[in-house]
């Protein structure tokens, strides 16, 4: 396939792991952080972590949305889903994250309540357009990849009059989350990261220069294909082993230094930071997740329903909250393919495909 297939070529790869070889100095460690899920998917697929000399670590992050939501807000979906006014509209993978006490969307539905899976945020627009009688409400996750697509439905609403939709927003903020990282007070060691792929195509590389700039960790933008991580990962070597910290884009391909103009300026108009967000993992992080903003209010299901987000604690067998902060690994984790597995998710990183759980269980990774 046309501009995948270069991306996927084993003796490249083997010859760039050739040159990440030669250049890491052998009496050093190297731990990078990958922040996208997407990455952490590459990296298990395309077994990478073999072709990387023993010094040189990968450590996932916190980049999958389904991930980062904290059980309060999926209990927070559930119980707007039971409503027998509502229809709660949602990608498919949050159908299985579980809430508190073994709940889940999945379950609610079995137990009768109205939940569509959906493949855009326009099929919830369209459900809301055709079927008046319904509470429609859109369950909107993700990063700054996915909130352009849930500003065009929020206008497209608007400009309809749709009284009987609305959206559950819990779009957050990539860089703030690489901050919260950096700021843990007990950090873990990183050297650098292999900067997102999609949500860099929304924001730009400017975003990333203070953690170059002010933390002085080298940040490389990659690609998801395997030559894209591989070479990203050269480079952050070489910015190492030269006492360099800036912010390089392997991914030009995708990325511009200002990313999306016209996206960036639609959230802007329909979206706002909101004061405090808690994330999964990373706890309660302020000026981390977007709201509607006033002029959007009528379509705010948190207040056309008043939720009141309620703080829930991860089963505590889980070691999702450590994975997400790159303190774990999934092989870690006791109920790692014991109890745990994608077909029975203990955590959500066991349920999306960009979660490190999943990623490690589905391509045989045990270590
Ligand atoms: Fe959580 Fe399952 Fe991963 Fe363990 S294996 S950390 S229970 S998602």
């Amino acid at each position: 396939m046309k501009y995948v297939d270069e991306y996927r070529d084993g003796a490249l790869a083997r010859d760039i792991a050739a040159a990440i070889a030669a250049e890491a100095q052998p009496d050093r460690l190297y731990a990078f952080m990958e922040f996208c899920g997407g990455h952490t998917h590459a990296i298990s697929r395309y077994g990478l972590e073999d072709l990387l000399p023993p010094g040189l670590r990968l450590i996932h992050g916190p980049g999958c949305p389904v991930c980062v939501l904290p059980v309060g807000r999926i209990d927070d979906a559930i119980r707007l889903a039971r409503d027998p006014a509502v229809t709660m509209c949602t990608y498919a993978d949050m159908m299985r994250v579980p809430g508190s006490n073994g709940a889940s969307l999945m379950k609610a539905r079995a137990a009768g309540a109205d939940i569509r899976m959906i493949y855009s945020s326009l099929d919830a627009v369209r459900i809301a357009e055709t079927e008046p009688a319904r509470q429609v409400v859109f369950f909107a996750i993700g990063f700054e990849t996915t909130t352009p697509p849930t500003a065009i439905a929020l206008r497209q609403a608007m400009q309809k009059g749709l009284a009987n939709f609305s959206i559950f927003c819990n779009h957050v903020l990539t860089p703030v989350a690489m901050r919260a990282i950096l700021d843990d007070p007990e950090p873990i060691a990183i050297d650098g990261f292999i900067g997102p792929a999609h949500v860099s195509t929304i924001i730009g590389t400017e975003p990333y220069r203070e953690f170059a700039e002010t933390y002085r960790k080298p940040v490389v933008i990659a690609g998801f294909e395997p030559l894209d991580v591989m070479q990203s990962i050269l480079m952050l070597v070489r910015q190492v082993n030269q006492q360099r910290s800036e912010v390089e884009n392997e991914y030009i391909r995708a990325v511009r230094p200002d990313g999306n103009v016209t996206a960036r300026a639609l959230c802007a108009e329909t979206f706002e930071v909101r004061e405090n967000f808690e994330w999964r993992g990373l706890g309660v992080v302020p000026a981390s997740a977007l709201k509607l903003r006033d002029a959007y209010a009528a379509f705010d299901a948190e207040k056309r329903f008043a939720v009141h987000t309620v703080h829930a604690d991860d089963n505590p067998a889980c070691e999702c909250p450590a994975i997400l902060r790159g303190r774990k690994r999934p092989a870690d984790c006791k109920l790692f393919g014991t109890a745990c597995t994608p077909e029975t998710p203990v955590g959500a990183c066991m349920v999306s495909s960009e979660g490190a759980c999943a990623a490690h269980w589905t391509y045989g990774r045990f270590r």
